[in-house]
């Protein structure tokens, strides 16, 4: 039997008195990873604190030389937002490829990266970009944010309110998606910022990571061909029935490549 405490506040400040101190309550966003995760009884919150109505939550805006989301933005809003297609065009290409029209309708971007599963896309962005995560209580770098398999720096009574992505020179990123879910066998993010060349490879491992040599010939040449000859190695990649680690390694090689045409 399900048994918890619904509510539905107006604001963040609400949100995070309704969740304080609650080690069993859970926040509720597009609900497409949780609410399957509950009829499948894997986990039995106290609380459901449903973040739907906060509507500072919600949008996209232009803050200097970044693009700032908030938590509760859409997959499709992002996907069809000229401000983010106009700065990033690499982050809209992104979610558009998330998924199904159904779950880029209801997925928001914060729901998807506090989850942090290792084949998602937004993490790769959020890590290449170099983004900084902005919760109800600080501001978090995309390097400290994310910890391991569905673990990220999040505390249990926190709240991600918006994602700040600075602008890059330039971004591309490619996936090669399982054919029925969409999520990333494997996905590659590059960008190309006034603070060097970053590289961040989703779907491939446990976590999202970023593939430091091809960072650093990238800098030296922001070229595909600079990086044709670098292989990654399949030791600790993720392995199962979608593709083997050895697969995975060689698909890492072949999407930065084509991550880095996609930058023009
Ligand atoms: C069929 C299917 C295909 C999919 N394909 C892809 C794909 O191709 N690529 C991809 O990247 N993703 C994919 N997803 C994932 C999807 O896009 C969602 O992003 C993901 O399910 C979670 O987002 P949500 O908003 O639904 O969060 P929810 O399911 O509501 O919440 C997920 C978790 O995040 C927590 N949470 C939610 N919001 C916040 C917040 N603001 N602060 C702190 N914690 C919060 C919740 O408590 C919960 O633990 C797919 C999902 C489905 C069902």
């Amino acid at each position: 039997m399900y048994n918890f405490d619904y509510q539905r506040p107006q604001s963040v400040a609400d949100a995070s008195k309704a969740i304080a101190g609650k080690d069993e309550a859970k926040l509720l966003a597009g609900g497409m990873t949780l609410i399957p995760t509950l009829k499948q009884r894997l986990a039995k919150p106290s609380d459901l604190v449903d973040l739907g109505r906060i509507a500072e939550l919600k949008g996209i805006k232009r803050d200097g030389n970044a693009i700032v989301i908030g938590a509760m933005t859409r997959h499709a809003e992002v996907a069809s937002s000229d401000v983010v297609k106009s700065a990033i065009p690499a982050l809209a290409q992104l979610a558009g490829g998330i998924g199904d029209p159904q779950v880029r309708n209801r997925g928001t971007i914060g729901g998807s990266l506090a989850n942090n599963d290792p084949a998602a896309d937004y993490p790769a962005a959020v890590l290449g970009l170099n983004a900084t995560i902005i919760t109800n209580k600080r501001r978090i770098a995309a390097d400290d944010f994310f910890k391991g398999m569905f673990e990220t720096a999040l505390g249990q009574d926190e709240i991600i309110t918006a994602v700040s992505f600075p602008v890059a020179e330039k971004a591309g990123y490619s996936k090669f998606p399982n054919p029925a879910s969409r999520y990333a066998i494997v996905g590659v993010f590059v960008a190309k910022t006034a603070g060097g060349v970053r590289v961040a490879v989703t779907g491939a491992g446990p976590c999202v990571f970023r593939a430091e040599a091809m960072e650093k010939a990238l800098a030296k040449s922001f070229s595909a061909d600079a990086i044709k000859d670098l292989k990654i190695a399949p030791g600790e990649l993720n392995s199962d029935i979608h593709a083997s680690r050895e697969y995975r390694a060689h698909l890492v090689g072949v999407m930065a490549r084509r991550a880095v045409q996609a930058c023009g």
